[in-house]
């Protein structure tokens, strides 16, 4: 129970979220404006417009290698700030355990718990059958 994320935790949590998805934003932003195709300037307008939606789900299919990492960022960091509103943040999308507040400290953006995560990670492999 102690190592669940607290109210002030998550407060501080969501900031560091926002700032970096705005970073992600105008970073992305920047580089549609710099390029010389007009599809992506007009993206880019859309982009610097839609504050408040889902702007990986514009950017999701326009298969721009450069801002591929950083589209998907923003859609971690947009899921996880929907997981934050729907208040069910810090819980693991798994195993629903909390996840400790160390783990999102390092990685906001976190769905899983660490033994869920290296369990995805290692392919989704069922032969080990962890018991945690
Ligand atoms: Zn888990």
């Amino acid at each position: 129970m102690t190592a669940s994320a607290s109210v002030q935790e998550t407060v501080l949590l969501k900031t560091q979220l926002e700032q970096r998805r705005i970073e992600l934003l105008s970073s992305i932003h920047r580089q549609l404006v710099e390029s010389d195709n007009q599809t992506y300037n007009d993206l880019a307008g859309r982009v610097h417009d839609s504050a408040e939606e889902a702007v990986a789900d514009l950017l999701a299919d326009i298969g721009l290698a450069d801002i591929d990492r950083e589209v998907s960022e923003v859609s971690d960091i947009e899921q996880a700030l929907i997981r934050l509103a729907t208040g069910v943040y810090g819980v693991c999308i798994d195993c629903e355990a909390d996840i400790p507040i160390e783990r999102l400290s390092a990685y906001p953006t976190a769905k899983r718990c660490l033994a869920c995560q290296q369990r995805h990670e290692s392919g989704g492999q069922t032969g080990s059958h962890p018991s945690l």
